[in-house]
């Protein structure tokens, strides 16, 4: 199969992505957090070529993506009053929603779960191709399943190129982590994954908010969990990834000292002068906390490399969008952090 590169800004790519979409293919599609790639909802064939594709663990659910807020009552029931206030404070937007499930959305979709997760994407040509399909699109991150996300289109041709109809190009991501998910299922909303809309923001709107415990440590992975996903590895190349915390000189200190060829530092640009002779990659500014979650995944990808040793990590620090940021480094590094501080 050739996968066809289709340019966000043509005309005519909406309805070609559509039409795919309408006869159970998949098409990787953008939006502001990450490529997802995917398939119509509501068809359990096309929804099985999503977890083929991806080699992605039959228990892991995906996300329903819609182009208006109102479609979530086709999904989903029992809709509390803190979902539309969500809605209306966020959609279109990095977040996404686990709410009951309606029986029009197949099992394979929920992996068989009483609920479902769902969003509207802050992206014009992919709100365009779901309103043109006239079904949600389900779709995860369009990485091969336990590698970092995908932020390009190049990166989608990567892991898929051959393997899927197409791929909508609208440019790298500008957020660059994956959704916020919130579930509202139970009596207080529970925060299971970070992202674009951080914390802070979602306990303006809710007034409460339980942080997972998978959102800040390793979960077993026989552990019953609320986000399936949560318990796999993931987002991690295939080099270790051990995070060095503490201030930039102790921390550069501390890496130097245990630096050896082959070994690479993952850090803020700010810092690249302290690594000179230790191969450092910059993935955005310690000023900036958008630079550094819009570039974190292609920099995870670029060091998916079998001859890397250690990757020695510089995390942010703080919350609001630093702490999805620590969220999938952390996870990247399988929670391996080391205090630059404690040593020297
Ligand atoms: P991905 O888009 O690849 O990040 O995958 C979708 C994420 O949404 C996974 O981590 C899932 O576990 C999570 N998710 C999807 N549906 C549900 C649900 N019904 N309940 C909890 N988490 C969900
Ligand atoms: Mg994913």
């Amino acid at each position: 199969m050739k996968t066809l590169v289709l340019p966000a800004n043509l005309q005519s790519t909406a309805e070609k992505a559509a039409n795919i979409i309408k006869i159970g293919e998949l098409v990787a599609i953008p939006t502001e957090t990450v490529y997802g790639l995917g398939a119509d909802g509501l068809n359990p064939e096309a929804v099985a070529k999503i977890f083929v594709a991806k080699g992605r663990p039959q228990d892991n659910p995906l996300i329903l993506h819609v182009a208006e807020a109102k479609d979530i009552e086709k999904f989903c029931h029992s809709i509390p009053a803190a979902a539309y206030a969500l809605a209306e404070a966020f959609w279109p937007g990095p977040l996404t929603m686990v709410l009951p499930a309606r029986d029009t959305v197949p099992k394979c979709t929920t992996a068989g779960l009483p609920t479902v997760a769902v969003r509207c994407p802050d992206n014009t040509v992919t709100r365009q191709i779901i309103r043109l399909a006239g079904v949600p699109i389900a779709a995860p991150s369009a990485n091969l399943s336990g590698k970092p996300s995908t932020t390009t289109a190049d990166h989608v041709l990567h892991d898929h190129d051959g393997k899927i109809e197409a791929v909508v190009d609208g440019g790298p991501c500008k957020i660059g982590v994956e959704s916020t998910i919130v579930d509202l299922t139970e009596d207080r909303p529970r925060l299971l994954r970070p992202g674009g809309i951080t914390p802070e923001q979602l306990l303006e709107v809710l007034g409460d908010l339980v942080v997972d415990k998978a959102v800040t440590a390793q979960i077993d992975k026989d552990a019953v969990v609320k986000a399936p996903g949560m318990k796999y590895k993931h987002y991690a190349p295939q080099a270790e990834v051990l995070i060095v915390s503490g201030s930039r000189e102790k921390a550069a200190a501390y890496i130097r000292n245990h630096f050896a060829p082959g070994d690479r530092v993952l850090c803020f640009e700010e810092e690249l002068p302290l690594y000179g002779g230790c191969s450092p990659l910059a993935y955005g500014k310690e000023s900036d906390v958008q630079t550094l979650s819009a570039g974190l995944f292609a920099a995870l990808r670029q060091l998916d490399d079998p001859n890397i040793g250690t990757v020695y990590a510089r995390c942010p620090v703080g919350g609001g969008v630093a702490y999805a940021v620590q969220n999938r480094l952390k996870k990247a590094a399988a929670f391996r952090i080391i205090d630059g501080e404690a040593e020297v």
